[in-house]
């Protein structure tokens, strides 16, 4: 949490008025951060196949969608008062003693919605009401037909979408593990009834593979199918990935069978056929949905944690962050040796040349043992010097994050070789 300050990953929002109940801000290193986990998630969900396709939901929506859902009536968490100090609890996550004071003596527990509701337009009445989405999910499910129809896809075949979702959480926790803001990556896949359970094994799989790849070490995820009675309103099984967070292992991403729970309630409520007619078979049926649903602010949390590391250099001892490139705020630095007008020239050349291929940092200050740690600090895999035979032989110094070995390269093969080395990792 302090480096992710220090160094502009994450702020307290509204930190200047104290902060506000448990929202954050992203940084100028997180925002590039939390860009590279979602835009990971969309080239291996949307862009590598032709099977997904992408849309962009609306976050405010009307009460019909989450009465139909089930979200109105369901989606609760269990709420209990501590006699003794009045503060609010969430049941099922309570170890027995009140975390403010102590006492035992709680009320009973009742379901609490965590939704936010707000009003659309000037009038603040009933009609006027309209809730925040409390996942992207229903923006899939009532846009089923208009995507079917436009894009001429066939189950099966999955509507992804990354985007912002509310929960007014009881006790948001743990930074950003835990906020009532948060960023989702979700999709529906929709396939023939009877292939459901198949394709539910198939995106465990898949998205176990996603974080591994992705640098993620397999001993700190695990997979756990949920029991019966945890079992959200809609699915008949789960399985959450999870990863071992510093106070034990805990959720990151749920695969859940949701069946045809929400096409079929929202086809009955609306009117709409929601359904597929299969032109092969002459069969029409209501596809059933694997949904692979994903946080993406607590995702970035687990990247950072997991590539968080201190060792000794050359006799010095550094903290690294040893993120996979693709998901680093900067994956080059270009550090000109000194601020000689002559070198910085130059330097500013390989600048350009690198920034349409990567995201880069420019730093011109400070020793350049310094710099190498600072761009350790926030995970940069490479370091680009210019020093002062950079100007007789138009060669540059690489240095590699991990190892921190140092090759020559000349200035007009660099790109290629930063390339190259990308494509291995
Ligand atoms: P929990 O049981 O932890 O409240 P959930 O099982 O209700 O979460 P889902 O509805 O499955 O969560 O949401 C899918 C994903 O969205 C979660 O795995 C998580 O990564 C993310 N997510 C859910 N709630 C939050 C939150 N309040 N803050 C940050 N991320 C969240």
């Amino acid at each position: 949490m302090s480096l992710c300050k220090r160094r502009g990953f994450i702020f307290q929002s509204a930190e200047i008025y104290g902060g506000f109940r448990s929202t954050y801000d992203y940084g100028p290193l997180g925002v590039n951060m939390l860009r590279n986990v979602k835009n990971a998630w969309w080239r291996s969900m949307v862009q590598l196949r032709d099977d997904v396709v992408g849309i962009d939901a609306a976050v405010l929506s009307p009460p019909r969608v989450w009465e139909v859902s089930g979200h109105l009536e369901n989606f609760t968490d269990p709420l209990v008062d501590c006699r003794q100090c009045h503060s609010r609890w969430r049941a099922d996550k309570l170890e027995g003693p009140c975390p403010s004071c102590g006492s035992t003596d709680f009320t009973e527990a009742r379901p609490f919605n965590l939704m936010f509701k707000t009003h659309a337009g000037p009038v603040e009445d009933e009609g006027a009401v309209a809730y925040l989405r409390p996942e992207t999910a229903q923006g899939m499910f009532v846009n089923f037909a208009n995507v079917l129809q436009t894009t001429r896809k066939r189950p099966p075949f999955g509507i992804a979408q990354v985007g912002k979702s509310f929960r007014n959480e009881i006790t948001p926790q743990n930074f950003v593990f835990r906020t009532r803001e948060f960023e989702q990556m979700e999709m529906e896949f929709f396939v023939p009834p009877d292939e459901g359970p198949r394709w539910h094994e198939y995106w465990i799989g898949e998205r176990y593979r996603w974080y591994v790849d992705l640098g993620m070490p397999p001993e700190r995820l695990r997979l756990r199918p949920h029991q019966a009675d945890e079992l959200s309103h809609y699915s008949i099984a789960t399985s959450d990935l999870e990863f071992r967070f510093p106070w034990g292992w805990d959720e990151l991403e749920g695969i859940a069978n949701r069946t045809d729970y929400d096409l079929r309630h929202h086809a009955d409520a609306s009117g709409v056929h929601l359904d597929y007619f299969d032109p092969a078979t002459g069969e029409r049926y209501v596809p059933h949905v694997i949904e692979p649903a994903a946080g993406a602010t607590r995702t970035m949390m687990a990247f950072l944690l997991a590539a968080y590391d201190e060792d000794v250099v050359t006799g010095e001892a550094r903290t690294v962050l040893r993120l996979h490139h693709r998901l680093a705020p900067y994956q080059v630095a270009v550090l000109p040796l000194s601020k000689k007008e002559q070198l910085e020239l130059l330097a500013r050349e390989v600048l350009h040349l690198c920034q349409p291929h990567f995201m880069c940092d420019y730093d011109a200050t400070q020793s350049i043992g310094r710099r190498y740690r600072r761009h350790d600090e926030i995970g940069t895999p490479w370091c680009v010097t210019v020093d002062f035979d950079s100007l007789e032989d138009r060669a540059v110094t690489v240095r590699e994050r991990d190892t921190t070995a140092q090759v020559r390269v000349p200035v007009d093969g660099l790109v290629a070789e930063l390339r190259r080395r990308a494509e291995q990792g």
